[in-house]
């Protein structure tokens, strides 16, 4: 299983989330929000082999945090950027040019490593956020998470070679499920976007819950649900090997690869 877009450090009680995911053979990238929160979260990640941890500012804290954005800029700390990007809905409107400011700063800075693999939000600005990375070619891998554009915007985006990762919360729309069956197989991984999406009005996902993602995706592509979860370790090592980023077992290389 694979939950690529994770807010862990949001947790109650993240270190038990993250046992509990592990023990459960869960391949994690835990985003965050602020380069600080990065800084403090790192501790709770490290040793730990399936699970990385990306540095971000959310576009929705970029009003109040903007300061921050000169410790995201120093990335040699990590391959993996997020949650970066763009939101274009009302209540953040007026910060809507400070965000795109630390987006292109963040992807400039990302070609000047040579790249990473970036985690991006684009609620409500998809053509802003597919702008910015047609003007940074070489920022890396980018992963569109929790897409909800138009099906043009999704092809955009495909050309410009992004990735995409759906969760149970965007696969119970009418809307999510048809743009899951126009997103390329071989670029798709699960997320959860957890503790902000929630299984329950009393109850967050959790990590394992990207399970449910797997069903409905096996139900879209007319497969088992193990060939997907299986089709989905595949992409996650296509990804991990552009980047060496995760590492996996011998025996889920091996089938990976056979399938
Ligand atoms: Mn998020």
């Amino acid at each position: 299983m694979i939950d690529f877009h994770c807010h862990a450090d949001l947790y109650r009680d993240p270190t038990a989330v993250l046992n509990e995911a592990e023990a459960r053979g869960v391949y994690l990238l835990a985003v965050t929000t602020t380069p600080l929160a990065w800084r403090g979260m790192k501790s709770l990640l490290s040793g730990r082999r399936r699970m990385n941890i990306a540095a971000g500012l959310h576009p929705e804290l970029v009003a109040e945090r903007f300061s921050e954005v000169s410790l995201l800029e120093d990335l040699s700390g990590t391959r993996y950027v997020g949650e970066v990007g763009l939101d274009g809905g009302r209540t953040n409107r007026s910060s809507f040019h400070k965000q795109d400011e630390v987006f292109r700063r963040v992807l400039k800075r990302c070609v000047a490593v040579g790249g990473r693999v970036l985690s991006i939000h684009s609620r409500s600005a998809p053509g802003g956020v597919l702008d910015a990375l047609a003007g940074h070619p070489g920022a890396g891998i980018p992963v569109l998470h929790w897409f909800s554009g138009s099906q043009q915007d999704l092809e955009r985006a495909e050309k410009l070679g992004c990735w995409f990762s759906v969760g149970p919360a965007m696969l119970r729309s009418a809307k999510g499920r048809r743009l899951a069956e126009l997103m390329p197989r071989d670029r798709l991984l699960t997320e959860t976007d957890a503790p902000f999406a929630r299984a329950s009005a009393s109850r967050p996902l959790m990590p394992w819950d990207v399970s449910k993602a797997e069903v409905i995706l096996a139900d879209i592509w007319a497969v088992e649900p193990t060939a997907a979860r299986l089709k989905l370790l595949r992409n996650l090592r296509t990804l991990a090997t552009c980047e060496n980023g995760f590492p996996m077992s011998v025996a889920e290389k091996r089938a990976a690869q056979h399938k």
